[in-house]
């Protein structure tokens, strides 16, 4: 069986991903250092697999460590999602993020060149499109602008060093994914996302008010221009998403020469929040505690995915609804507090 790398494995969508390329008939090596997993995962992610799994609890910034791990395996490509993913916590400490989500990229371009591990799917972001201009829907021809964050600005260099190393080590085969908004969790809940401390993302906020842990949810501007005056999102079932990165990884494997493709992942559909609210409450029956705040800054207006290239080359497209996203993100949001 093909091992893969999966750096970030215990996190949100790598735990996803794990999932999937177990059932694609691969076998995922964990890299996580749980500085922001949690092990409940990890347990839940067990048993949803039926099998024990390999994990290193090892910071991949640390070379030594990783070269180790390299030098244990013969992995047929790494799937890179270890990073940092706060924006507003970007912008206080920019540092931190420069450190650890380029530093890490670098060992793992170091370690698969001297391992000849030649095939790389790395989690990039639609924040490299910034705020669309006329047309919401954007492509991947669709220009990259300058980041309004120290997190945006991580993938946006993180793309540019794929690429100046592809150019530098014809082997490379890569695909940076450009995720739109994961949400939702495994229909079993036994795995889902766990933020640590308050979340920053809606879904999770949203959840996490219905169950009560939070008091209420502040919804971020109401003069946007949208049909509801509130912001446009392209939301994607994270194990769509994690399906996506198994696609990536066989598509790459049927690449002959090297390559450096850079596609987008969503459903091609805007949801506003007001939308997503009453969608959840819909759903699931409960009563959401929200009211308007201003505006978040560095919010764009609108955006989502154009999915043609994803459909073409990786053949893959969303299959789960926004509905199915927010009912198995509340049923992971039950189980996480049923204890
Ligand atoms: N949002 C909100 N209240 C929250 C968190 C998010 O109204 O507590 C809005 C946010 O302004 C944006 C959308 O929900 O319009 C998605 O935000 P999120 O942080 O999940 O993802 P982003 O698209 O900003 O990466």
């Amino acid at each position: 069986m093909k091992s893969i790398l999966v750096t970030g494995g215990a996190g949100f969508i790598g735990s996803h991903t794990v999932v999937s390329l177990i059932n694609s008939g691969y076998t995922p090596i964990i890299v996580d250092d749980f500085r922001n997993a949690n092990k409940t995962v990890v347990q839940g992610l067990k048993k949803l697999v039926e099998q024990d799994l390999l994990i290193y609890q090892v910071d991949v910034c640390d070379k030594s460590k990783m070269n180790e791990i390299f030098e244990k395996h013969v992995f047929e490509g790494v799937i890179h999602f270890a990073a940092y993913k706060a924006v507003g916590e970007s912008v206080d400490f920019p540092l931190k993020y420069y450190h650890n989500n380029l530093n890490s990229l670098m060992v793992v371009l170091e370690c698969m060149k001297k391992h000849a591990v030649d095939k790389l799917v790395f989690s990039s972001s639609c924040t490299v499109y910034g705020e669309p201009k006329d047309l919401k829907e954007v492509d991947e021809q669709t220009p990259k602008v300058q980041a309004n964050s120290p997190y945006g600005n991580t993938k946006c260099i993180s793309e540019e060093i794929i690429q100046d190393y592809h150019a530098a080590w014809p082997m490379l085969k890569a695909v940076n994914l450009r995720y739109f908004n994961p949400v939702g969790a495994h229909s079993s809940a036994l795995i889902g996302e766990y933020p640590i401390g308050k979340p920053n993302n809606l879904l999770p906020y949203v959840t996490q008010t219905a169950i009560g842990k939070l008091e209420e949810l502040t919804v971020f501007g109401n003069d946007y221009p949208t049909k509801d005056g509130t912001c446009i999102r392209d939301y994607i079932h994270v194990m769509d998403l994690a399906n996506a990165h198994v696609k990536a990884i066989s598509f790459l494997e049927k690449q002959e020469s090297s390559c450096c493709e850079v596609i987008n992942v969503g459903t091609g559909k805007g949801t506003s929040v007001l939308e997503l609210i009453t969608l959840f409450e819909s759903k699931t029956g409960q009563k959401l505690n929200w009211s308007f705040g201003p505006r978040r800054s560095g919010d764009v207006t609108e955006i989502y995915a154009n999915v043609s290239k994803a459909k073409k080359i990786l053949s893959w497209e969303a299959s789960y609804s926004i509905a199915d996203a927010l009912i198995h993100a509340w049923e992971w949001e039950k189980k996480i507090n049923s204890k």
